[in-house]
């Protein structure tokens, strides 16, 4: 089976190019080549020898998802459903805005988490995305947007520090100079609070960091994210704070998505004000954004606004996602793709032990 460039970062190259007796400065050409100027044909990689084109030609491809559905929505932001295998489709996003070009991918095809207000959850699980198909997301967009990616956010379909063996190299791509060059605090991870996870992105390759928060206490967070009932708050918030002596910038940014009557009362503002007081943060407000059968409504505009107004007041940094592209249900949390769930979800409850099955 031929080896697809696209899932080795500079390391696996440099270990591919070993076994076949190249020199270690391929390693450089060849990334340019697949991810900066988006080559997959070896026979046009004009500067590399003669000899390694056929080695690669036989041996090598760069091949990434299969696009099955491309949407544009009247704001701008356009959705790609993307094909992984024979059963299962994840999705990509690209939100355009006056000063930056955000594309939101997928790490896993489902998640196994289900949070009650998340539409991928009701699809069930079937298998983590590789390498090559995390990273293919952005080689594809790279392809077929005009304006620049700037930003690349980790925040559509899965949990992905539930799938860092394949998460860390694709993170690794986004940030090597000779393949997207993005800066640190331009690449952002977004976790439910896999508190492992956290420990070992902070270790290996610390990046901008979104923890979805959702709720102040145990009892409510229990309810909306279940993954809580393995990681309480107590711990999830010194995890965050172990993460911040690493991090590119000085503050976690928590998602908190306001839920209508359920975790958007003054108290919670006041409770999460608290919170902000133990570690250093950022509160971001996610207006629910809904699907059928989800039980939950979006809060109203005012109440937004008055949640906002309270953290605001005791001095907390606050800011409110604006909704893109929700005509085409590429919001958050309105990415479902097509997954073959393997985890029967719609038949049983997936106990919060099998996480890291
Ligand atoms: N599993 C990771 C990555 C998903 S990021 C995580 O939980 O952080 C997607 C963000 O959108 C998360 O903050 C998620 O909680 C939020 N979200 C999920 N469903 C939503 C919905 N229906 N409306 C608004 N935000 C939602």
């Amino acid at each position: 089976m031929k080896t697809n460039l696209l899932g080795l970062d500079a390391a696996g190259l440099a270990g591919f190019f070993a076994e076949l007796g190249e020199k270690p400065f391929r390693v450089r050409q060849v990334l340019r080549w697949v991810h900066q100027r988006r080559e997959s044909d070896f026979t046009r990689m004009s500067d590399l020898a003669k000899g390694l084109r056929d080695k690669l030609a036989a041996q090598a491809c760069v091949e990434a998802p299969r696009i099955v559905g491309d949407t544009l929505a009247e704001d701008g932001t356009r959705k790609w459903l993307l094909k992984v295998d024979g059963a299962n489709a994840v999705e990509a996003v690209f939100i355009p805005e006056a000063r930056r070009g955000t594309l939101c991918i997928s790490s896993q095809a489902g998640c196994v988490l289900d949070c009650a207000f998340c539409s991928t959850g009701k699809q069930g699980f079937n298998r983590n995305l590789s390498t090559a198909e995390i990273i293919g997301q952005l080689w594809l967009a790279s392809r077929l947007v005009e304006s620049r990616i700037s930003n690349v956010v980790m925040m559509g379909m899965g949990e992905p520090l539930l799938n860092l063996d394949n998460v860390i190299p694709a993170l690794r791509l986004m940030l090597d100079d000779n393949a997207y060059g993005l800066s640190r605090r331009r690449v952002t991870v977004s976790t439910a609070g896999v508190i492992p996870g956290m420990d070992r992105l902070r270790d290996e390759c610390p990046v901008a960091l979104a923890v979805s928060l959702h709720a102040p206490t145990d009892a409510l967070r229990d309810t909306l994210v279940p993954l809580n009932r393995r990681y309480p708050l107590r711990e999830l918030l010194a995890a965050c704070r172990r993460y911040l002596e690493k991090a590119p910038r000085d503050f976690i940014t928590f998602e908190y998505v306001m839920l209508d009557g359920v975790n958007d009362g003054d108290v919670h503002a006041r409770e999460l004000a608290a919170i902000a007081r133990e570690v250093r943060c950022k509160y971001n407000l996610i207006p629910f954004n809904p699907f059928p059968h989800s039980g939950f409504e979006r809060s109203p505009d005012e109440r937004i606004r008055r949640f906002a107004s309270i953290l605001q007041n005791a001095g907390v940094t606050v800011t409110t996602r604006k909704t893109r592209g929700d005509d085409i249900a590429a919001a958050c949390g309105q990415l479902a793709g097509d997954v073959a769930d393997r985890t029967r979800r719609s038949s049983r409850v997936v106990p919060v032990k099998e996480v890291h099955a």
